[in-house]
């Protein structure tokens, strides 16, 4: 099948409330071109550069967002492409992003990411530090806090992340509480081509596919 059928696909059996987020790292700006026909409206990119590149090819065609680690030194141009950045982490992360978007009068949507697997090598906030993390962001003003993203562990079948999804739709319902001010929980980004089922099941609105939409990756990089 090719990359329209695919997305076809996929668009047809999810729940409308739910976004995909076609992830596209490593992809050409032509695979890229072909999911936005067939409907694809959100890109997610991990590196600012690749970003940069199919940011200038789609010229407002569809959002992108941010969904690999994001590097402080990356961080202006990150706020000049990015329509959402989904995995902040920290407080100086945030604090950068704050800055750099103020400084061009934009205000930022940004997703918490979560380490729901308490890995310590991975990326993301630890559950128990989400809280504090929500109170020191509800002071930045050129940032809006949308909602949670989690990865979860790598496991050998998908059904196993069941419990991390959940812990991070616990944790999503609790930051509810937080809304108000530059807090408003509207995202729960969780899943990926061999996970999105599951992860819609215990109640993610946002998906991020990649290999089932353009095919396996020719090479594949760091996460
Ligand atoms: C690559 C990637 C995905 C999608 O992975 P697939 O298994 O190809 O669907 C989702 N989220 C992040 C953060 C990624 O880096």
């Amino acid at each position: 099948m090719g990359i329209k059928e695919n997305v076809r696909m996929i668009l047809s059996e999810i729940p409308p409330n739910v976004t995909v987020v076609a992830a596209a790292k490593t992809r050409s700006i032509e695979e890229i071109v072909e999911s936005v026909e067939a409907g694809i409206e959100h890109i997610g990119e991990n590196y600012v550069q690749e970003a940069w590149k199919v940011a200038s090819a789609l010229k407002g065609l569809c959002k992108l967002h941010m969904i690999g680690h994001l590097q402080r030194n990356k961080v202006r141009r990150a706020v000049e492409i990015f329509d959402m950045i989904q995995s902040v982490d920290s407080l100086k992360l945030a604090m950068e992003i704050d800055k750099r978007a103020g400084a061009i009068g934009k205000t930022m949507p940004v997703l918490i990411e979560i380490n729901s697997g308490r890995e310590p090598q991975k990326s993301g906030v630890m559950p128990e530090q989400l809280f504090t993390l929500l109170d020191q962001l509800s002071a930045l003003k050129n940032i809006k806090i949308e909602g949670l993203m989690t990865m979860g562990p790598v496991l050998e079948s998908p059904e196993k992340l069941r419990p991390y999804f959940r812990l991070t739709r616990r944790l999503f319902e609790e930051a509810m509480k937080y809304s108000g001010g530059n807090i408003e929980m509207k995202w729960l980004s969780m899943g990926m081509s061999d996970s999105y089922l599951i992860a819609i099941e215990e109640g993610a609105n946002m998906v991020r596919i990649g290999t089932k939409i353009y095919g396996p990756r020719a090479y594949e990089i760091h996460k």
